[in-house]
């Protein structure tokens, strides 16, 4: 069942999902989909003050994932009282692994849980809120939907869904396959 195995992976991950979230800095922007995904609450930072990020990041308890080296040198970062990782790769899915693996993330503890374009938490909605909402060919195969109370998009498991959860199970197999090494 489903519902269960979601219950599971919130299980392994509820000790980080209570305490990792993210700010990504724009120079690594994809991050933030794929964070937004698992479930972690993720920022996105498009302005270009780096200290605006950074007292962000600290007033919200933020991780930084960035490529900017300036940020990794600063003292609230350098002291440790800010946690920032610097990102090597420029492409995304490595920068996703590295992620993964620097944190020991769960790849999925909580998929599809906030909207993966403001991250806001999803609204679980019944089919009949959705009626003139999706296309006709959805509401016919569909019964399980999810709202952003925010813009308002309608999330269901259709084809773009699986397409993403494959991604994260091979997310999830790599780190698999490293920890058995
Ligand atoms: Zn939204």
């Amino acid at each position: 069942m489903e519902g269960k195995k979601i219950k599971g992976f919130l299980l392994k991950g509820v000790r980080l999902i209570e305490t990792l979230k993210f700010i990504v800095d724009n120079n690594v922007g994809k991050l933030a989909k794929w964070l937004r995904i698992m479930g972690y609450d993720t920022l996105f930072f498009n302005g270009t003050n780096d200290s605006r990020m950074v007292s962000t990041a600290l007033n919200e308890e933020r991780v930084i994932l960035t490529r900017d080296t300036q940020i990794m040198r600063r003292r609230v970062v350098t002291s440790g009282r800010l946690k920032a990782i610097l990102i090597q790769s420029d492409k995304p899915e490595l920068q996703m692994r590295q992620v993964i693996n620097d944190l020991n993330l769960d790849c999925r503890f909580k998929p599809f849980a906030l909207c993966l374009e403001c991250n806001q938490p999803l609204l679980e909605r019944s089919k009949q809120q959705v009626e003139g909402r999706v296309p006709p060919y959805v509401f016919q195969t569909q019964s399980q939907y999810m709202e952003c109370p925010t813009c308002h998009r309608i999330y269901w498991r259709g084809t773009h869904w699986q397409a993403m959860t494959r991604k994260l199970n091979k997310f999830e197999e790599c780190q698999r396959k490293e920890e058995g090494f």
